[in-house]
């Protein structure tokens, strides 16, 4: 899950940074020490046995810096931790870990950009549960979250990885950006996704069950803009709608104009 997979960069991420914090702290009084007990020597002409008291001065300054190093590292990877999870609270989604609205048009902004850089094509899809609303009727709205927690991993891994990106765009709605793909390379993923949808079995406290999953896809058109590409994407994902659901529906043209 993107959940699990942040956390974890998250935290190792903070303990390199609370690593080189402690050998910054150690090596600042070290040097220090030995700058301190070069001048001594220098310039007080002390003591006689200047290696023993180099050595002294280096090991005490060692025994006090390495528990203070010690104690501010481990302060700032907690407040690295800290920091990491208000991220993570304020960019995604609790139930299911994918990206919220928030970040997820961040992200397509970022993307809007590039394409007006480099001139590339990418797409966004939309999708919708079918008839979740009887699905939680029958099962229950805790099979119901559970579902859409699975649905969120599966999505996930069909993706390409940080290329791609996923989020919940409300309710039992998601929403995704492909990037640098054509159209028609769109609508083979997504329609790979939609079988991977409709063939998964959901368990949940002993009961089994199976959603189906309705799709739009249009262009993330630089020119538009996101509002209007969400728009048609929603647009067609209705139209997959009403064409009787579990289906993956795209401009007609658009294909061609590709
Ligand atoms: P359609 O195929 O037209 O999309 O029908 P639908 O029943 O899926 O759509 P409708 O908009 O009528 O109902 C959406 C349902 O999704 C109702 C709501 O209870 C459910 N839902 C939305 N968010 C959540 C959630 O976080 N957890 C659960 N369990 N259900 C949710
Ligand atoms: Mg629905
Ligand atoms: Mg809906």
């Amino acid at each position: 899950m993107p959940k699990d997979y942040k956390l974890v960069n998250a935290s190792s991420g903070a303990a390199l940074r609370a690593l080189k914090f402690f050998a910054f702290v150690l090596l600042t009084a070290l040097s220090l020490a030995t700058i301190f007990a070069v001048c001594m020597i220098a310039f007080g002409g002390l003591p006689h046995e200047r290696a023993d008291f180099i050595i002294s001065v280096i090991a005490i300054s060692a025994c006090v810096s390495a528990p203070m190093g010690a104690m501010a590292a481990q302060n700032q990877y907690q407040l690295d931790r800290y920091h990491s999870t208000l991220h993570a609270m304020a960019s995604t989604d609790p139930l299911t870990g994918l990206f919220n609205r928030r970040s997820f048009e961040r992200f397509a902004g970022e993307e809007l950009e590039r394409i007006k850089r480099t001139g590339h094509e990418s797409v966004i899809a939309i999708f919708d549960l079918d008839n979740f609303k009887a699905f939680n009727d029958s099962y229950g709205h805790a099979f119901g979250d559970h579902v859409l927690t699975e649905i969120a991993a599966i999505s996930h891994g069909q993706l390409r990885g940080p290329f791609d990106k996923i989020g919940r765009w409300g309710g039992e709605e998601f929403v995704v950006l492909l990037s640098n793909l054509s159209i028609d390379q769109a609508v083979g993923v997504c329609e790979r996704l939609r079988m991977r949808i409709e063939t998964s079995r959901m368990l949940y406290k002993g009961k089994t069950a199976s959603v189906t999953a309705s799709f739009g896809i249009a262009p993330l058109d630089p020119v538009a803009g996101l509002a209007a590409s969400l728009e048609r994407a929603d647009e067609l994902l209705y139209q997959a709608k009403g064409r009787g659901r579990n289906q993956v529906t795209v401009a007609p043209g658009a294909r061609d104009a590709a």
